[in-house]
C-alpha cells in the first residue's frame, strides 16, 4: 500500500540536507509566508502558491549562497552552519506541505494550475542544491574541521548523509564527468516520462465493446455497471471493456467466455510492445534498452561496478550478492508449495470448470472460482462488524495499551474540510504530536491511502517543533446520518498508515533529515506499517474493533476462522511472483551492462524458468508496462517489498512470543525502532529491537508456508 511523502520533497530532501539561519519574513498577507503551528487552511488560496514558493527559492538560494560563504571563511560548526541550512529546508517544506496535501485532497483547476506552475521551480532548485560545491565542501569543513569532535552521533549522521547525497549527485567529479552526469540525468528522466506516456497510450489504445450482457456472463454487477458507464461516456451502445485496471481485471477474473478472457489477456500483457494488438505503436523496447546503457554508465561515473551496487548505498541491504541469496533462499522454501498450489488450481480447472489446460488467461479466473469454493467470504460480509467510529476508537486503544499515549481530538484546530478531524498525541499529559484524520473519498480528492507529514520533529532556535502528519484514505463516505461501514481491507489499510504515522509522530529525533522516516531506508520504511496490519488479524485487536453496527456483538468466531484462512490463500503462488519481478529486476540491473531488448526478455524468461509456476506464452512482455522499474524508483529495488515483510512479520514474532499487547515489548519496538527515525542503521535497529538477525521463518509461517 503506497504512503507518500511528497516525491518531490523526499527528492529535495535528500537533496538538500540542510538547514537555515532565520531569514527575515517580509511583511506580507500571504499566509504560506507567515509563521504557523499549523497550516491555516482557512486563509490559503490558490494565488498565494506560486509567489510564496518563488519568495521562497530566492531567499533560500541567498542564503545557502551566504552560508557556503561563510563556511569557506571560518571553519564552520553545527550551529552555524548545519542549524541554519535545516531552518531554511524546513520553512520551504512547511510552506509546500500544505499545498501539496490540498492539491492531493481538494482538487481544483486554480489549485492544480498553482501546483503545476511550482513543480519545474522546486526541481530546478533541487537539482541546483544538489550541485551546489560550496555547501558540499561546507559539509566536507564540517566533518574534517573542528567542530566534528563537538557533535553527537545523530549530528554525525546527518553530515555524512548529506556528503553522500552530494556524491550520489555527482558534486565531486571532474568538471567533464560532472557534465556527463547531468546529461545522464536529464535523458533519464525524459526516457521514463516517454516510457509512462508510452503505457498510457498503448493502455488507452485498446478498447473493445460489447453488444450483449451474455458474452460478459459472469462479470459482477459493479464491473458491469463501469462497462456500460464507459460505453456511454463514448456514446456508443452495450459495454465498453478498457485497460484500466477496474474494466480489465473483473473481465479477467470472472468472465466465463474464454475466448474473451484471451483477447483481453493478450491486450494487457503485449502492452507498449512488438507483441498483441498494437504492435510496433508506442514499443518501449528501445527506451528500456538507453535506460539501462545510462543507469549503468551513470553508476560507473559514480565509482560503482554496477547500477545495483548504485542503488543499494542507501539501503538496508548491503549487497546485490545479499539481495540475491535472499531471494533465492525464499524461492527455494515457496517452490515446492506454489507447485502444489497451481497443481490443486489445475485439477480443479479441468474437473470442476472443463478447462482441460491451464492457459494464463483462465489463471485469475480458475482462482476465484476455487477461492469461493475453498473460503466463501466476502468484504461486504463483514462491513457491518466495521462502523468507521468503532474501527477509529479501536485503533487509538492499540496504540494506548502499546506505547501508553493518549489521543485527544481539537475541533479548534484549523481544517480544510468538515470530514477532516484533528488529532493531539499526549503523554502524561503534555502534547507530543498531532495528526489529520481525512478518512472518506470526495470529488477532487486522489485515490487511495497515503501518510504525508505536514511537520517534521525538530529543534528549532524558538524551542522543539512537534511532528504532525496527515493520514488520508478513501472509504466510502457515510451516508443517511448511519456511521460508515468499512470493509476489512480498508480497516487494514487504515493501521498500515497508521503505521506510518506513527513512525513519524513517535520519533524521539530532532534533527528533521533523520527524523520521523525522513533517512530511513527504502527497504525498511514498510517495517512499521506492515507490523500495524497484524492487529486486523487477531482476535484480541478484532476485539476492539469490530461491533456489529446494530447488535454491538463482536465478530463471530466462525466469520473470523474464514477470514484468517482465506487470507493465504495461493500466498506461495503470490510470493514466488514477487521473487519473480524482484530477481528480474536485481539481475537486469547487476548482471547486464547494456543489454538489447532481446537480451532484457532472456533474461526474463530465465527467471521465470527457474521460478514461476504459472503457464507462459512468447508474446508476454510484462517488462514493457514495469513502470516501478522503469518509471518510478524502484529500479534495483523492487526486493523492497519482501524485503520488509521479512521485518515487519519478524518483528510481529517478537509480540506473538510475549503477548501482542505487552508493554514491555511495545516499549522496546518504541524505543529502538519508532523513536530512532533514520539516526541508525536499519539493520542495527532491528537487531536492537530482537536481540538477533533478521529471520524469514515469521514471513513464511504468517504466509501459511510450510518449511522445506
Ligand atoms: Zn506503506
Amino acid at each position: 500500500t503506497a504512503h507518500t511523502v511528497s516525491l518531490l520533497l523526499r527528492v529535495l530532501r535528500s537533496l538538500t540536507v540542510f538547514k537555515t539561519m532565520p531569514i527575515e519574513v517580509p511583511m506580507s498577507t500571504n499566509p504560506l509566508l507567515e509563521t504557523h503551528a499549523l497550516p491555516p487552511f482557512a486563509e490559503i488560496r490558490a494565488e498565494h502558491v506560486e509567489p510564496a514558493v518563488e519568495t521562497l527559492l530566492s531567499e533560500s538560494r541567498e542564503a545557502i549562497d551566504r552560508l557556503a560563504e561563510q563556511a569557506a571563511a571560518t571553519p564552520p560548526t553545527w550551529d552555524t552552519f548545519a542549524a541554519p541550512l535545516e531552518a531554511v529546508n524546513d520553512r520551504l517544506t512547511k510552506a509546500w506541505s500544505p499545498v501539496s496535501h490540498l492539491n492531493g485532497t481538494m482538487n481544483s483547476p486554480e489549485m492544480r494550475e498553482a501546483y503545476q506552475a511550482c513543480l519545474g521551480k522546486l526541481s530546478d532548485f533541487g537539482t541546483w542544491v544538489g550541485q551546489h560545491e560550496g555547501l558540499f565542501r561546507g559539509w566536507q569543513a564540517l566533518k574534517d574541521g573542528p567542530a566534528w569532535k563537538h557533535l553527537d552521533a545523530a549530528q554525525r549522521r546527518t553530515v555524512e548523509n548529506a556528503l553522500r547525497d552530494f556524491r550520489l549527485a555527482g558534486v565531486d567529479l571532474p568538471a567533464d564527468q560532472k557534465a556527463r552526469y547531468g546529461e545522464i540525468q536529464s535523458r533519464l528522466s525524459l526516457l521514463s516520462n516517454q516510457f509512462s506516456n508510452n503505457v498510457l497510450d498503448a493502455t488507452q489504445a485498446w478498447h473493445k465493446d460489447i453488444d450483449s450482457q451474455e458474452t460478459l456472463a459472469g462479470v459482477p454487477e459493479s464491473a458491469l455497471d463501469t462497462l456500460k458507464a464507459t460505453a456511454e461516456v463514448k456514446g456508443v451502445a452495450g459495454y465498453r471493456i478498457t485497460l484500466d485496471f477496474p474494466s480489465f481485471f473483473p473481465v479477467v477474473s470472472y468472465a466465463d467466455n474464454r475466448e474473451l478472457r484471451r483477447e483481453v489477456y493478450t491486450a494487457f500483457v503485449t502492452r507498449a510492445s512488438d507483441e498483441g494488438p498494437d504492435a510496433g505503436k508506442f514499443d518501449n523496447a528501445a527506451i528500456m534498452e538507453e535506460i539501462l546503457a545510462l543507469r549503468n554508465e551513470m553508476a560507473q561515473l559514480l565509482g560503482f561496478a554496477t547500477y545495483a551496487d548504485y542503488s543499494l548505498t542507501t539501503k538496508m541491504a548491503e549487497s546485490p550478492e545479499q539481495v540475491l541469496d535472499f531471494l533465492n533462499d525464499l524461492a527455494r522454501r515457496a517452490l515446492p508449495q506454489a507447485k502444489e498450489e497451481f497443481a490443486e488450481l489445475s485439477a480443479y480447472a479441468r474437473e470442476e470448470l472443463g478447462l482441460e489446460t491451464l492457459e494464463p488467461w483462465d489463471v485469475a479466473y480458475a482462482s476465484e472460482k476455487l477461492r469461493e469454493a475453498r473460503h466463501s467470504i466476502s468484504q461486504e460480509q463483514l462491513r457491518p462488524y466495521f462502523p468507521a467510529p468503532q474501527v477509529i476508537d479501536g485503533l487509538f486503544q492499540v496504540v494506548e495499551r502499546l506505547y501508553g499515549v493518549r489521543f485527544e481530538e481539537d475541533t479548534q484546530a484549523p481544517r480544510y474540510h468538515d470530514d477532516v478531524r484533528y488529532f493531539r498525541l499526549t503523554e502524561n499529559g503534555q502534547p507530543i504530536a498531532g495528526f489529520y484524520l481525512d478518512l472518506y473519498a470526495r470529488e477532487g480528492k486522489r485515490g487511495g491511502a497515503w501518510m504525508a507529514d505536514c511537520r517534521v520533529r525538530r529543534q528549532t532556535e524558538q524551542g522543539l517543533q512537534l511532528p504532525v502528519a496527515f493520514l488520508t484514505c478513501n472509504f466510502t463516505a457515510p451516508v443517511n446520518g448511519r456511521p460508515a461501514l468499512l470493509t476489512h481491507d480498508e480497516v487494514t489499510t487504515l493501521f498500515h498508515e497508521f503505521g506510518h504515522g506513527l513512525h513519524h509522530m513517535l520519533t524521539q529525533q530532532q534533527i528533521a533529515d533523520i527524523s520521523g522516516i525522513n533517512g530511513v531506508a527504502w527497504d525498511a520504511v514498510e517495517l512499521p506499517s506492515q507490523f500495524m496490519e497484524n492487529y486486523c488479524w487477531e482476535r484480541e485487536g478484532l476485539d476492539l474493533l469490530a461491533k456489529h453496527v446494530d447488535s454491538g456483538e463482536p465478530l463471530p468466531a466462525e466469520l473470523l476462522e474464514r477470514l484468517q484462512a482465506a487470507k493465504n490463500f495461493q500466498s506461495a503462488m503470490g510470493m514466488m511472483r514477487q521473487i519473480e519481478f524482484s530477481l528480474f529486476d536485481l539481475r537486469l540491473h547487476h548482471e547486464l551492462s547494456a543489454p538489447s531488448a532481446s537480451d532484457v526478455q532472456a533474461l526474463l524468461d530465465e527467471v521465470r524458468e527457474a521460478v514461476s509456476v504459472l503457464p507462459k506464452v512468447p508474446f508476454n512482455r510484462f517488462q514493457n508496462s514495469f513502470g516501478h522499474v522503469f518509471a518510478g524508483g524502484y529500479a534495483a529495488g523492487y526486493y523492497s517489498y519482501k524485503w520488509a515483510e521479512v521485518l515487519s512479520a519478524d518483528a510481529w514474532s517478537a509480540f506473538e512470543e510475549t503477548g501482542i499487547f505487552d508493554p514491555e515489548t511495545g516499549q522496546r519496538f518504541r524505543r529502538e525502532i519508532l523513536e530512532q527515525g533514520g539516526a541508525r542503521d536499519a539493520a542495527d535497529l532491528f537487531v536492537a529491537f530482537r536481540g538477533r538477525e533478521p529471520s524469514v521463518e515469521p514471513l513464511l509461517r504468517h504466509s501459511g508456508i510450510r518449511a522445506a
